[in-house]
């Protein structure tokens, strides 16, 4: 069935999802759908309701074993010796299988993670099966160079020099729950298009489109053991995979605290590693800006996802000229926020992944009043089945306060007011992270001015939170390692090799 309209409420689940939860879910090793060695599961939940929607194997070192095995074994066969263009016509498969599958995929990501249906259906589906294609034309477009050297000895003798790029080898790719299928395939479609081979291990909080989508790369024609899943902890199924040595490359995404332990294990066999991890962005809002434009900046910038997106802007700076307009404003729309599940999209703000994740988000608000940010909503708790929390916005808020510092990752912003725009560089910048930020301002100098000068791997003007396949995307200081998306993308996923042939 073709994806339905984004805005449209799911009336009924489909048979297929109705019939994928009712079976048990089975990790992709190889060409087999398999249980964990073991036999143990881990149980999924429907944040919207609380109750449990499918139980998954909890995978374990054994299992990653057998995968990262059936990787190697798909790189070195038949996948190595397909040419470049067959490789971008199974991925082109691939992402019209996304779509052809897109309502099944989207309702399942909605009961599994929460989110509005609308995303489900026009990031996890739509932005997905684009990204696909969009790897898959750089499949045929890898390409080294010719280098002119100059080496001296023996005296007179001529070389002729160039690089080839090759695959990296076995992808280990480690994924988190915000935006389950996204993630997944920012990963693997660059892998694919250069010629590795994967392990994907999703969040345990949202493996259900992942395993779908790894179904689909068997239908689309992938060689067994070119993309393999397995589900289960971070700490079990996530360190096995990071630790193996059968893997050459780790590809996360996820929070700093991860990020980290998989940095210092990549270095201990030197694996290729990128990170994408958290980030506090930054919203300044200058005197000039288009005041039409605020409610794009607190519907995307802040509350997209319900909050729980990387680049969330989470700290506006507002100039005093329009800093009490804001606080008015955002005040107001988010008063009218409507709270409830992601199968209406009507609903704007959806429940939390998880009873855990609600839980820190409930205790960071809790923090900020502490701390003694003033609250101009005064939400209160949610009460209620389902993993929910009411959007708070906090004022008379300080550099130095966790609400300012630490990660959310749920639908709580702050508003700083600023004079001089110096200033508010500063307050934005003074951060660990640096992922994305945005400058709001219809003067064309104070952006050229105060771009270079912002600590991020993103800056948006007048947009924010909006990534694209062809745009680098990736942190500064600790918000990661590395680029994804883009011809900077590639590079992750290979190896330079030099050859140098002394002439005859
Ligand atoms: P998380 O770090 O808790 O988990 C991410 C993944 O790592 C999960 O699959 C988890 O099972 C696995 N994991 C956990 N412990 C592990 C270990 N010891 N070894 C190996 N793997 C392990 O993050 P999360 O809560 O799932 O996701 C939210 C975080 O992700 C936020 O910090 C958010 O900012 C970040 N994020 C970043 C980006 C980006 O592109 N920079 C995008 C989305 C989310």
């Amino acid at each position: 069935m073709q994806i339905a309209r984004p805005d449209s409420a799911v009336e009924e689940i489909l048979p297929s999802v109705a019939g994928f939860l009712e079976s048990p879910v089975r990790m992709v090793i190889g060409d087999q759908k398999v249980a964990s060695d073991t036999s143990e599961t881990l149980a999924v939940f429907n944040p919207a309701t609380g109750q449990k929607i499918a139980e998954v194997p909890k995978g374990n070192a054994q299992d990653i074993d057998k995968a990262v095995k059936a990787a190697r074994g798909a790189l070195k066969g038949e996948w190595s010796r397909m040419r470049p263009a067959d490789r971008q016509r199974v991925m082109l498969k691939l992402a019209d299988l996304i779509e052809a599958n897109g309502e099944e995929l989207a309702q399942l990501e909605t009961l599994n993670n929460g989110k509005s249906v609308m995303l489900s259906r026009m990031i996890e589906v739509g932005a997905s099966a684009d990204y696909m294609r969009y790897m898959a034309g750089w499949a045929t477009k890898i390409e080294g160079s010719t280098i002119d050297v100059s080496i001296p000895v023996p005296p007179g003798t001529k070389y002729h020099a160039y690089t080839r790029k090759e695959p990296v080898g076995v992808v280990g790719a480690i994924t988190p729950w915000n935006f389950p299928l996204n993630m997944a395939v920012w990963k693997i479609a660059p892998a694919l298009a250069c010629g590795c081979t994967v392990v994907i291990k999703p969040a345990e909080e949202t493996p259900l489109t992942t395993v779908r989508l790894v179904e689909l790369c068997l239908e689309a024609g992938l060689p067994a053991g070119v993309v393999n899943v397995v589900t289960g902890t971070g700490e079990e199924a996530g360190a096995a995979l990071t630790a193996h040595p059968g893997v050459q490359k780790l590809a996360f995404t996820g929070s700093t605290e991860v990020g980290k332990l998989i940095g210092v294990q990549a270095m201990q066999d030197m694996k290729r590693v990128t990170l994408e991890l958290g980030g506090k962005a930054p919203m300044i809002m200058f005197d000039d800006m288009d005041m039409d434009q605020l409610g794009v900046a607190a519907g995307i910038g802040v509350f997209f996802n319900s909050g729980q997106t990387c680049c969330a802007g989470t700290r506006i700076y507002a100039q005093k000229g329009i800093f009490d307009k804001v606080c008015d404003f955002l005040a107001d729309m988010t008063r009218s926020l409507s709270i409830g599940s992601g199968l209406d999209p009507a609903n704007q703000i959806n429940p939390m992944v998880s009873a855990k994740h609600q839980g820190h988000v409930n205790a960071c608000i809790a923090r900020g009043l502490e701390q003694g940010a003033k609250p101009l909503l005064n939400s209160g708790s949610y009460d209620g089945p389902g993993f929910f929390v009411r959007p708070e916005i906090f004022t008379a808020v300080d550099q130095k306060m966790s609400i300012m510092q630490d990660e959310v990752f749920g639908p709580v912003v702050t508003i700083t007011p600023f004079d001089d725009p110096d200033d508010a560089i500063v307050m934005a910048n003074d951060t660990r992270f640096g992922l994305g930020a945005s400058l709001w301002t219809t003067n064309l100098n104070t952006m050229h001015k105060y771009v270079p000068q912002i600590e991020a791997g993103t800056v948006w003007v007048n947009a924010h939170n909006l990534p694209d396949q062809n745009m680098p995307f990736g942190g500064y200081k600790q918000s990661g390692i590395g680029r994804e998306h883009g011809r900077a993308a590639l590079d992750n996923y290979l190896e330079t090799k030099s050859v140098c042939i002394a002439l005859g």
